[in-house]
């Protein structure tokens, strides 16, 4: 029988949820057990597909379509598994169902309530991923931190699922935070007690406490915590602040976070955790040969969460080649042709982001030219692939008026135009080609080589497209369409063929790497920036040679 974990929040949000539920479904799939994570999320929107990403960092895309929270993401860099649309529901999804049930005549003339029909819809999705005991274990993150209103039907559905199934069948892992005052030299156990209350006037009990702490938790205090959260002595888990989110498996590992857990579920140990791969990753992380320095061009560069999953990349690939990534932030807002020399010059790649809209949209296509001609390593992620082909019509080809119609509708030369079934589209969620797809790559492409296959799957996210009409002039001026869905011949990747690495990809790679298999097409970027900073230290070299020989 599948067995229940539900992860809440207290005290602050921020604490890293999302990496704790990652790491505890890391150790338990390391143990030989069948796992998988979903995320709850309080608000009201359907899925974060229209959200700002001020308002909610990257939205993640999952290989079915959905249009999820970043801490999927995180899932499945940890566990190396698919998530799909089941793996994230919102307040939105849930009250959406139960009115359109409504609205349909389903609750045969009964008054429609948060209790019990909010609360027995939530229960139904909390479970659908256990069903036919497809995994031993579901772990659950809720969003939001305990005491939001918007939070007490996910708190009374667990409740529920707790009186219903049986502690052993059904556990609650609270994350909080244990703060240290400075002054005081002491840390503070308060806010934790306040928010283990706060649940437990809902009727809820945490099993297992993970306290984020910058200073270890020494035994008094543990007990001290146990005693007033009425937890056992051994479920309060120290989580103290890691150098990287990846550390975090181990940490837990170290603290028994995955035994305490099997323990209280009334389950076997299962197998010492196999963590080999994780570890050899994480000792390249640590421990790199040598440093690049890659510029990061979008317009939410200033926000940590925008780009989460393309960062993640960089870590991941930067480790397979053992080299220290360094991400240098560009505004594109800030980029114009007579700053882009001074800004970009020293960085040893450019990666221009995906995005929407027109801000900051010419400072791309400026960071684009440099690189071009400059022949420094380029990857551009979907708008970044759209504003290279812009690019390359207006300064290679000749088009002066060359743009996307999505910044420019009315231009007669818009080599990127949107796909005829988005025009009658109205409706914003859930609504552009989103998912996996099939690409088919020339096989004597660079990007080919780098995959090391010519068949490729890999998930969308947009509404404009490459415009056929114009590909010949592409490919006689050099830049190739190399990669093709052959069932719609759409473009999907282009490339520069005497350049040391200029890709262009309308889809985005960048979510599905993961820890144990870093995405090819960053671990060859990061690799041409390596090979880039080593030419131009050589020439530097030469230079400084010439000058003292005169
Ligand atoms: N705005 C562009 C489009 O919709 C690119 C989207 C993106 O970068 N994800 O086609």
């Amino acid at each position: 029988m599948t067995k229940y974990i539900f992860v809440t929040g207290g005290v602050t949000s921020s604490l890293g949820k999302g990496i704790i539920a990652a790491s505890l479904a890391k150790l338990l799939q390391a143990r030989g057990f069948t796992t998988t994570i979903q995320k709850f999320d309080p608000y009201i929107n359907v899925d974060p597909g229209t959200l700002n990403p001020y308002e909610h960092g990257e939205c993640y895309v999952t290989e079915d379509g959905a249009e999820t929270d970043l801490d999927l993401g995180h899932y499945e860099r940890y566990l190396n598994t698919y998530t799909s649309q089941a793996n994230n529901v919102t307040t939105g999804r849930i009250y959406q169902h139960v009115i359109n049930r409504e609205r349909e005549g389903a609750y045969l003339g009964k008054t429609v309530q948060v209790i019990p029909h909010i609360t027995d819809e939530i229960k139904r999705r909390m479970l659908l991923l256990g069903e036919h005991n497809k995994y031993d274990i579901v772990i659950t993150e809720l969003g939001g931190t305990v005491g939001d209103i918007e939070s007490l039907p996910y708190i009374e559905a667990v409740r529920q699922l707790k009186w219903e199934m049986g502690n052993e069948n059904c556990l609650v892992v609270h994350l909080t935070l244990i703060p240290y005052l400075k002054a005081a030299k002491e840390l503070k156990t308060k806010p934790t007690q306040h928010s283990v209350k706060m649940m437990s006037e809902h009727g809820l009990l945490p099993d297992v406490l993970v306290c984020r702490t910058e200073e270890p938790l020494y035994k008094d205090l543990k007990r001290k915590i146990a005693l007033f959260c009425n937890v056992t002595q051994d479920a309060v888990i120290e989580a103290l602040d890691a150098d990287t989110i990846y550390s975090v498996p181990l940490e837990m590992m170290r603290e028994r976070l995955d035994v305490i857990c099997l323990e209280k579920l009334h389950m076997p140990l299962g197998n010492e955790p196999e963590l080999t791969r994780w570890k050899e990753f994480l000792n390249k992380l640590r421990y790199p040969t040598s440093k690049v320095t890659i510029g990061l061009i979008g317009k939410y560069v200033e926000l940590q969460d925008a780009y989460k999953s393309i960062l993640e990349a960089l870590i991941h690939a930067g480790a397979m080649n053992e080299c220290k990534v360094e991400v240098r932030n560009i505004h594109s807002e800030y980029l114009t042709k007579d700053t882009v020399k001074e800004k970009l010059q020293n960085l040893d790649a450019i990666l221009v982001a995906p995005g929407f809209g027109s801000r900051g949209i010419e400072g791309k296509v400026d960071a684009i030219k440099y690189a071009r001609e400059q022949k420094i390593p380029f990857f551009g992620i979907c708008l970044g692939m759209q504003m290279a082909c812009v690019e390359f019509a207006r300064n290679v080809l000749g088009m002066a008026k060359a743009h996307s119609t999505e910044m420019d509708p009315d231009t007669d030369q818009g080599v990127i135009c949107m796909m005829e079934e988005q025009k009658a589209i109205t409706q914003m969620g859930g609504t552009m080609r989103l998912g996996s797809y099939e690409c088919e790559l020339r096989p004597d492409s660079q990007v080919a080589a780098m995959y090391g296959s010519a068949n490729i799957t890999e998930r969308h996210r947009h509404r404009y497209e490459f415009n056929n009409e114009y590909l010949n002039l592409y490919e006689e001026a050099g830049m190739i369409p190399v990669g093709k869905n052959l069932k719609t011949n759409l473009v999907e990747v282009v490339e520069i063929k005497d350049h040391p690495f200029f890709v262009g990809v309308q889809y985005h790679p960048e979510y599905k790497s993961t820890v144990e298999n870093p995405h090819p097409l960053f671990v060859a970027f990061v690799k041409a920036a390596k090979a880039a900073q080593a030419e131009r230290n050589l020439l530097a070299k030469r230079t400084s040679e010439k000058k003292t020989v005169a």
